[in-house]
């Protein structure tokens, strides 16, 4: 088996650089893993516009097609999407190739179990450990799979998304919202265009194409969002619109082109839902303190998980949350389906500034504020961050301190949180306080603790 080294492996799937770590052998047995695991069956894979995405694609298919799974192929598009096709009945599982915000030199494989959500941590080891131990079924040769092209993938999507209750179409549509977008030549630019025909907006693009050659750091943090924030003003746009190339998570810029700030997408979408229905909310622990003040405000009551998506999706099935999601702009509304989706987003951020008659910058002003600042140390590939996160925690476990995942000290009006990343050789240092300069002392203070106790 070629090596599996320059990679980082975790229950959601395989990333790496292509040509350097995430190579078509890689691809290929994930995939014959996945499909002895799961086959044989219907499979469903889609893929982001990456310029790797054909050659990871193809190696994708045949390890499916040699187990005896069918490949439902839907093509170039999102993340929620494709979940969604692997969500109905006849399917049994589904595999997106997409690395998500990381650069364009990069792919992966985010791996889903039968019913859409990302495969359990227990699901994701015994994947890998027939990758390492090269276990796998092979179908005889008149038993293999074939590709069956699915194209209706995107409009089941958006149909499922405008016969929300909560959505008021119509209205959305009546009030012709002039809006920037910008997708970072990812994926979006394959659904977007046709959910803001449907809504009605009038849209000026920025990097639509969906080719993959990114032209910016693709992660929509404000640092990245300049070009948006300048075509926002100059247009004289109601909002600007910027989605990571797997469309899982969405950014906002003000009409007076202020980014404003990931954790504000999912504020902004909670407060809509808490709205119509209180009820309860789950979001993993570096979320912003703002979401819980707004669930307070509607009597509702939020619930932590450590960080990953399929943390926050499984707990809000568990409890039957009204709304869920992850700070960093991955809306998770379960009346549509239990998965980050930008697309679902948008489309309940436009509800919210129709029903409020206000620009997004009063809107936003009128919820609890806070300021994040997120940092992180970086280590090599192969270091045991968890276990040097680990090390912290022995020396300081007392306190107010939340062990949901890694260490959260808290504080009054303020937390700082540090925690090894699931999918880079990273260890994250987040702190959120009513203020810049609090939140960037506590992070700061925190580092340097942690680099001491290193030493
Ligand atoms: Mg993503």
């Amino acid at each position: 088996m070629s090596e599996l080294k320059n990679l980082m492996i975790s229950v959601s799937g395989v990333r790496g650089i292509v040509g350097d770590g995430l190579t078509p052998e890689v691809a290929l047995q994930f995939a014959l893993a996945y499909g002895t695991h799961f086959g044989p069956g219907r499979i469903v894979v889609g893929r982001d516009s990456r310029v790797t995405g054909d050659l990871i694609k193809y190696a994708v298919w045949s390890g499916l097609m040699a187990t005896g799974c069918d490949v439902v192929d839907v093509g170039l598009t999102t993340t929620p999407t494709t979940a969604l096709a692997t969500e109905r009945a006849e399917n049994h599982g589904g595999i997106i190739i997409t690395a998500s915000h990381n650069p364009r030199e990069w792919n992966a494989l985010k791996l889903l179990a039968p019913d859409g959500l990302f495969l359990s941590p227990e699901a994701g080891a015994r994947i890998l450990e027939r990758v390492k131990q090269q276990d796998f079924r092979y179908a005889a040769w008149d038993r293999i799979g074939r590709v069956i092209p699915y194209s209706s993938a995107p409009a089941e999507h958006l149909a499922a998304i405008t016969a929300l209750p909560l959505l008021d179409i119509e209205k959305i549509r009546k009030r012709r919202f002039k809006v920037v977008v910008d997708p970072c030549n990812g994926a979006g630019g394959t659904i977007l265009p046709d959910l803001f025909e449907l809504l009605g907006a009038e849209v000026i693009w920025i990097n639509r194409e969906p080719h993959g050659r990114f032209p910016r750091s693709p992660e929509p943090l404000a640092a990245n969002l300049g070009e948006l924030s300048a075509a926002v003003v100059a247009h004289g746009a109601d909002l600007g619109v910027a989605v990571d190339p797997d469309v899982d998570r969405l950014a906002l810029v003000s009409e007076q082109g202020q980014p404003l700030g990931e954790e504000y997408t999912l504020a902004l979408a909670t407060e809509l839902v808490l709205t119509h229905t209180p009820g309860a909310v789950v979001v993993n622990a570096s979320t912003s303190r703002a979401i819980e003040e707004i669930a307070a405000r509607h009597g509702s009551k939020v619930h932590y998980t450590p960080v990953g998506e399929i943390h926050v999706a499984t707990r809000a099935r568990e409890i039957k949350a009204i709304m869920a999601g992850e700070g960093n702009g991955g809306v998770i509304y379960p009346g549509l389906r239990l998965g980050r989706d930008a697309v679902v987003g948008t489309a309940l951020v436009l509800q919210l500034l129709v029903e409020r008659g206000q620009p997004v910058s009063v809107v936003q002003a009128g919820l609890p504020q806070y300021v994040m600042v997120k940092d992180k140390i970086t280590l090599p590939f192969g270091a045991d961050a968890r276990g040097m996160v680990d090390r912290l925690l022995r020396q300081q476990v007392g306190g107010n301190v939340d062990l949901t995942d890694g260490l959260k000290f808290l504080y009054d009006r303020a937390w700082v949180h540090i925690r090894a990343s699931n999918t880079e050789p990273i260890i994250r240092v987040i702190a959120e306080a009513p203020t810049a300069a609090e939140a960037e002392e506590r992070v700061q203070a925190l580092k340097a603790e942690f680099v001491k106790l290193q030493d």
